[in-house]
């Protein structure tokens, strides 16, 4: 016998599955979009993995591609992109443009030929990436993340991570059961090298000049909405609200 609670979480999973199979099947569809792009623009440390989380939780059927979880990935398993990679990182500086389109493109155009909905978290961040991104993958929305730098700065410096698994702790609001460890491996908590104040302040700027312009880019094409705020947990109701009528929209164009 099942649980309510299992009950309910397993109709949780199948609600936004059932309702993007018949907004769109593979295969034998003509030609029709079969899958949905949808892109987290945001500050740096400004809530787009936490954002992505809770959309990856409502609605599974997404694959999530999250350029700095896969480049940290690279950095710990010491392979020649996390060696090149890390230079950038640690010093709070994007990582150039034909590093990153590669590995992300890949990615990208493997879901969208097997008809996968993708996330992306954290690309594009430059213009450069975006047109390549346009060549390939014809984005439909795109969530922007409107949150204060003092925010972000004062969320950064409480940020500590397990550097093993890449587990995030917040000293404020999601804090370790034990000071400074890890909950499951009991290891030492570290900051992660562009966390620290310097970093944080070039990536900041950085965001400035390299993504903010991409706002305006999606924007014009109509695919844009802005969340502000300050707090994820208070965001993220509305942006559900929103990717369920976008999803909706979809229901309802195809009968
Ligand atoms: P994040 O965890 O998304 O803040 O990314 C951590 C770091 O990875 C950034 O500060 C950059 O150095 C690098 N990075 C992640 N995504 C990109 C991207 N799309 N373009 C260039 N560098 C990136």
């Amino acid at each position: 016998m099942r649980l309510p609670q299992q009950q309910q979480q397993e109709e949780k999973q199948r609600q936004p599955q059932r309702r993007w199979q018949s907004a769109a099947t593979c295969g034998d569809n003509g030609g029709e979009r079969c899958a949905h792009s949808l892109l987290i623009l945001g500050k740096p440390g400004g809530g787009k993995g936490t954002i992505s989380g809770k959309i990856l939780q409502d609605f599974p059927v997404f694959r999530h591609v999250s350029t700095g979880d896969e480049l940290r990935q690279h950095v710990r398993e010491e392979t020649s992109l996390g060696i090149e990679a890390k230079k950038y990182m640690n010093d709070g500086l994007l990582v150039p443009d034909e590093l990153i389109i590669q590995m992300v493109m890949d990615d990208a155009v493997d879901a969208m030929k097997k008809c996968q909905s993708l996330l992306l978290d954290g690309f594009p961040r430059t213009m450069e990436q975006a047109v390549a991104l346009d060549k390939n993958i014809d984005v439909d929305m795109v969530i922007n993340l409107n949150i204060p730098n003092e925010t972000i700065i004062e969320r950064i410096s409480d940020r500590w991570i397990h550097p093993g698994s890449g587990r995030i702790y917040n000293l404020s609001y999601k804090p370790p059961k034990v000071d400074g460890k890890d909950d499951e491996t009991g290891e030492a908590l570290v900051q992660r090298e562009d966390d620290k104040p310097e970093s944080v302040q070039k990536r900041l700027e950085n965001y400035e000049e390299a993504t903010a312009p991409l706002v305006d880019y999606y924007a014009t094409k109509g695919v844009l909405q802005t969340f502000s705020g300050t707090m994820s947990d208070v965001i993220y109701p509305e942006v559900k609200v929103w990717l369920d009528e976008q999803l909706m929209d979809d229901i309802e164009a195809t009968y």
